[in-house]
């Protein structure tokens, strides 16, 4: 038996419609579209009327292209490919004032926009006046400006307002040229969530909300994300252990008594993360703990009601990537990029 992977893409075109119809929505698709498969979420995407995607490699934007000639694609890292982005059509972050100067000739004819580096610290700009001498410059094609918030994920702090207050002072500096910016962008899927749209911006920015993840938990009804994902296993063995007993790599887990251990056929080779054991799966409606996680197996404290070939679910509706992420076991990003696709069994509901 296999463990398997279902993938619910009718979730994924409601998502899009649903954030789309809110704020115009430049689709971030990196990692693979989150490790959903790039070309599903392009597809999926785009039905649900997002007609802006971004993402930071160049291979991934060349594929978009492909599949469409008339979306908006945005590479969000800093590339010198400069053939191929205007081959391409691609739009392309130019994320220093050192790069501007090295490569200007190379710029022109290709589309490009300005990122502001802000409190993240990676990438972009950290001058208002080395922003305005690229938009003063007659030569290139700026059709945008942008930054990325470093905290907008995290509450009880201020750092994000802070960060926001500086953004808003670089929008401010830009005003003269702002009217003719067809691309003003800041927001992640958070920053949305907790303002809306920003003043003087045109779209969002979003990914974790469109795959059907609340980026935070607090004050978040579940009906704002479906989950796309759902995961479940196999029982393939029981076994009697006694009370006393280890079970597992290193004596992982002793036994208080004597329990039913059922054998499941999914472990972290599949890409579960090793914190998922601290929580518990459900088998026949009813959770279960798990006791080890190993690479190809997971052991659970079972009882009398588990059978050989019941299903053992990690993840579904109410086991939430968006829930795990809260209690600590690493944002749904990361649970996400983490699972091995060609490891399961994949079904599809379209
Ligand atoms: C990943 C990423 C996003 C999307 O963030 P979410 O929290 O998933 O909504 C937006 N902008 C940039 C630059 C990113 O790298």
């Amino acid at each position: 038996m296999t463990a398997r992977l279902t993938l619910n893409e009718k979730r994924l075109v409601r998502q899009a419609h649903f954030i789309q119809s809110k704020a115009d929505t430049i689709a971030v698709v990196k990692n693979d579209g989150y490790n959903h498969g790039l070309e599903r979420v392009y597809r999926t995407f785009y039905e649900g009327g997002i007609r802006a995607f971004s993402t930071t490699v160049l291979s991934e934007a060349i594929q978009l292209r492909k599949w469409n000639s008339d979306i908006f694609i945005l590479l969000l890292d800093p590339n010198t490919e400069f053939q191929l982005i205007r081959e391409y059509d691609i739009t392309l972050t130019v994320s220093s004032f050192d790069y501007y100067e090295k490569y200007k000739d190379e710029l022109k004819g290709i589309t490009i926009q300005l990122v502001f580096r802000n409190d993240l610290n990676r990438l972009g700009f950290d001058h208002l006046d080395d922003m305005k001498q690229i938009l003063d410059d007659k030569d290139l094609n700026v059709n945008g400006i942008w930054t990325h918030f470093a905290s907008a994920d995290d509450f009880g702090v201020d750092r994000y307002q802070k960060e926001k207050e500086k953004w808003q002072t670089v929008i401010k500096g830009l005003r003269a040229y702002l009217p003719r910016l067809k691309y003003i962008h800041a927001q992640n899927s958070a920053s949305f969530l907790r303002d809306g749209p920003l003043p003087h911006h045109t779209h969002i920015r979003g990914g974790v909300i469109l795959y059907g993840a609340r980026p935070y938990y607090e004050g978040l009804d579940a009906s704002l994300a479906e989950q796309v994902v759902s995961i479940e296993a196999n029982v393939i063995e029981l076994t009697s252990v006694e009370g006393g007993q280890t079970i597992g790599y290193s004596a992982d887990y002793k036994l208080e008594k004597d329990a039913k251990i059922a054998v499941c056929d999914i472990g972290y080779g599949n890409g579960l993360l090793k914190a998922r054991k601290n929580f518990p799966v459900l088998i026949n409606g009813k959770a279960y703990p798990i006791r080890s996680i190993m690479m190809s197996h997971i052991l659970i404290e079972a009882d009398n009601n588990v059978e050989i070939g019941d299903s053992v679910i990690l993840y579904n509706d109410a086991l939430r990537f968006d829930w795990f992420a809260n209690q600590g076991i690493g944002p749904f990003s990361q649970q996400m990029a983490s699972l091995n696709k060609q490891t399961f069994e994949l079904t599809i509901i379209k």
